[in-house]
């Protein structure tokens, strides 16, 4: 037997239960993982407060990494090619049905299958076997639909959690770099000497700043309230930091953001507080022809105002909404910390705490309460 914490009811941490289902087996073309630690996200907690629906009861838990406890029959190696072997540390990113109008007509944008499967935002309910459908557990079913992917040696635990934040970021990068097309143009495509502003210094910020700085980009803005979080986006690769404090309306933001890039606006702008308005502030702070990329919000949290002339038309704005990646993300994920990892840049500090399982409803609320100084994971 073996636990899991599953989501029973929504509404808050209340409807967590910590269940015991019989240990899994591999299934051929499966894999059995042991749950190293698995982060906490602001996923999570729509989910559990209700604000984003899925069948219950739910395992949740997505951030994870753990290492190989059976192969199933058949399995060799991993979406890359690299041999697998029990022990191997390892991660999944999604997994698409192939049988969908998106994954027929659209077969790069995995994120839009109408049959996503993804470990821990699970379409199988916890009480269906082999029940371990998510990470917040000690063990992961991975059926052959998921990729996975095998960790090189030499990150620490800290910075492998990361992994799907960081994914979440380099799919963004890459999108925002060819102007919503495959193709890159005159201004456009990657340049170091592009001005990035990230509004919005949470874990997810932090990972595109490290993602920008590892592809080169010299001009990182970062925007937030929280002085740790400033701090920390400094050690990441942001060159400037915009206090909300000191820069309380969005007038004085788009100011700063002015002076800072001659009168120009910012080349890209990544949106990733949460708040509707500051979707409004992106795509003023943005120049024309420049890129808005909004993927703040998870969960609907309301409407804001634009205006088709100012802020689209006239300003010919790239503009498009980020909900995940594709199912080969993790491989440039991978890549990026890696690359990180050999600059020096410390993004394993991104993951501030590691609690047990056990304590996971209380690391709900203060992730609710936004508490922690960054992301929280657990360890079964
Ligand atoms: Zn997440
Ligand atoms: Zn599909």
């Amino acid at each position: 037997m073996a636990k899991a914490f599953v989501l029973m009811k929504t509404g808050g941490p209340d409807g967590l239960k910590m269940m015991n289902y019989p240990t899994p087996k591999a299934k051929p073309g499966a894999v059995v993982a042991d749950v190293k630690l698995c982060g906490v996200c602001g996923t999570d907690t729509h989910i559990i407060y209700g604000r984003l629906p899925v069948p219950i009861p739910q395992l949740l838990g997505h951030e994870w990494f753990g290492s190989i406890r059976e192969l199933g029959k058949g399995v060799k190696e991993d979406y890359t090619g690299k041999p697998l072997e029990e022990g191997d540390l390892i991660a999944t990113c999604l997994g698409k049905c192939g049988k969908c109008w998106f994954c027929h007509n659209l077969p790069g944008r995995e994120s839009l299958c109408q049959n996503l499967e993804v470990v821990g935002i699970s379409p199988h309910k916890a009480d269906e076997p082999p029940h371990f459908w998510g990470a917040f557990a000690e063990h992961v079913y991975i059926p052959e639909i998921l990729p996975i992917f095998k960790f090189p040696k030499g990150l620490t635990e800290k910075e492998m959690v990361l992994i799907e934040p960081v994914a979440v970021a380099t799919r963004a990068f890459k999108r925002a770099q060819s102007g919503g097309t495959d193709c890159a143009y005159a201004g456009e495509g990657v340049d170091p000497s592009q001005t990035v502003v990230i509004q919005g210094l949470g874990p997810i910020g932090q990972c595109h700043t490290v993602v920008n700085n590892v592809y080169g980009m010299n001009n990182i803005i970062g925007i937030d309230i929280v002085p740790s979080r400033l701090e920390q986006a400094k050690k990441m690769g942001a060159k400037d930091l915009i206090n909300i404090k000191e820069y309380p309306t969005t007038d004085d933001r788009i100011e700063k953001v002015m002076e800072l890039t001659n009168g120009i606006g910012a080349d890209v702008v990544i949106e990733a507080t949460g708040v509707p308005a500051a979707f409004t502030e992106a795509l003023n702070l943005v120049r024309r022809g420049g890129t808005v990329v909004e993927m703040g919000h998870f969960t609907n949290t309301g409407e804001t105002s634009v205006n088709p002339h100012v802020h689209f038309c006239n300003k010919e704005v790239n503009c498009f909404g980020d909900w995940g990646y594709s199912k080969f993300e993790y491989k440039t994920a991978i890549a990026v910390m890696v690359k990180a990892k050999k600059m020096g840049i410390p993004f394993g500090d991104i993951c501030a705490e590691i609690h047990p399982l056990e304590d996971l409803p209380n690391q709900i609320i203060r992730q609710e309460k936004k508490l922690s100084p960054g992301k929280i994971a657990v360890r079964p």
